[in-house]
């Protein structure tokens, strides 16, 4: 689920419903916000991992070896601007295996990616701990519908976590249904399939990158301070000047980890303010049932994501940006990170709204006096 606003007041623009849909039309789609997965601290950077395939069963759809080579080579084009991980199916042994794919019937999930562990090598006799992989070889898939999820997945083994803004590594991937998992018929479907997308990109090169970083940049938030019933947060984004550093900054995301309904959403923000020419998305890719489970990988963070609306509007080295939010919601700290568009990023941990259940049912009290408090505005322009 994702909304898109520019900048003014949250309650001004829940009103008008006709301005979000016009600046939703104007923000290009070019902001990036991957996840770290399960297996974002399984691998250093440069490594080729070797991909050992269990013997495909005899009742396989066919075509079912041909989508493993061709999930694999996705992968690899996407890295290859940026150097770095590789996978290899060929030479694989039980020796030097890296990820291990199995195959299922019945399954509960169309496939799941464990984070690296000693299992195989416990348990299997391999030479290494491996990241091990299992996918669902019937249940009505075809040879598309297995490639599919094998695209999925291997995007987990490599580092990369569900991410409500790639159409490939987002929860409800391939869906039909927005919200829900996919169905063998989603799975199967006979159009184009998803690549490897911008977001995915980014998040590859930031875990297993080699190429040099076109942009550095770093986020300065001093403690949030509370009155008249609000916390302010305040960031200052700096992008750092140096020697080869030519890109400027575009994107500005924060985690906001918590459980809460995508209704609520608007109700954390009294304000947020940006650079001149930013926009904001919000991002909730949580699963709300329905289908077979895509696998069980923990599902998005709601994420709100600041982004240039063009590159003209980046922050360019040697210049920051101001970044505001006053919310009712209390501070915790959690991840936040820049891209750029030449896929740079750096992460940072700030101070955000963190909606705690209890905060929650507070906040819908408050709400029945918000009128006042939430017409207090800021303003640093
Ligand atoms: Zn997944």
């Amino acid at each position: 689920m994702r909304d898109t606003r520019c900048f003014a007041s949250v309650r001004l623009l829940t009103a008008l419903a006709a301005f979000s849909l016009l600046s939703g039309l104007f923000i290009p789609d070019a902001a990036y916000a991957w996840e770290r997965g399960l297996n974002a601290g399984s691998w250093t950077k440069g490594m080729t991992l070797k991909v050992l395939v269990d013997e495909i069963p005899a009742d396989a759809p066919a075509g079912t070896s041909a989508a493993l080579d061709e999930a694999i080579k996705e992968w690899n084009d996407a890295q290859q601007p940026f150097g770095g991980l590789q996978l290899m199916r060929a030479d694989a042994t039980k020796e030097n295996a890296d990820i291990h794919i199995g195959w299922g019937k019945a399954l509960p999930a169309w496939g799941s990616t464990h984070e690296k562990d000693s299992t195989d090598k416990n348990d299997n006799g391999f030479g290494k701990d491996t990241v091990r992989m299992t996918i669902e070889i019937n249940d009505g898939l075809n040879a598309r519908g297995i490639t599919r999820v094998l695209k999925h997945e291997l995007g987990h083994a490599e580092g990369l976590g569900h991410s409500a803004k790639s159409e490939l590594m987002k929860e409800d991937a391939y869906s039909s249904t927005p919200g829900s998992a996919p169905s063998a018929n989603d799975l199967n479907d006979a159009g184009a399939f998803t690549e490897p997308t911008a977001d995915d990109k980014a998040g590859k090169k930031a875990l297993w990158g080699t190429a040099e970083k076109l942009s550095k940049s770093v986020a300065l938030s001093p403690a949030p301070t509370f009155a008249d019933g609000l916390w302010l947060y305040q960031y200052t984004l700096v992008a750092e000047e140096g020697t080869g550093l030519s890109d400027p900054v575009t994107e500005f995301t924060i985690d906001l980890p918590g459980s809460f309904t995508a209704d609520a959403f608007f109700d954390i923000f009294a304000e947020l303010q940006g650079p001149q020419g930013w926009g904001y998305d919000f991002y909730q890719g949580a699963l709300s049932g329905g289908g077979k489970e895509l696998d069980g990988e923990p599902p998005s963070p709601f994420l709100l994501s600041f982004t240039a609306q063009s590159v003209a509007d980046g922050i360019v080295p040697g210049q920051f940006g101001e970044f505001v939010l006053l919310s009712p919601l209390g501070p915790g700290m959690t991840r936040a990170f820049t891209n750029s568009p030449g896929f740079d990023s750096d992460e940072f941990m700030v101070h955000a709204p963190v909606p705690e259940p209890s905060a929650l049912l507070l906040l819908v009290a408050g709400l029945a006096f918000a009128g006042v408090v939430l017409r207090r505005r800021i303003h640093w322009d």
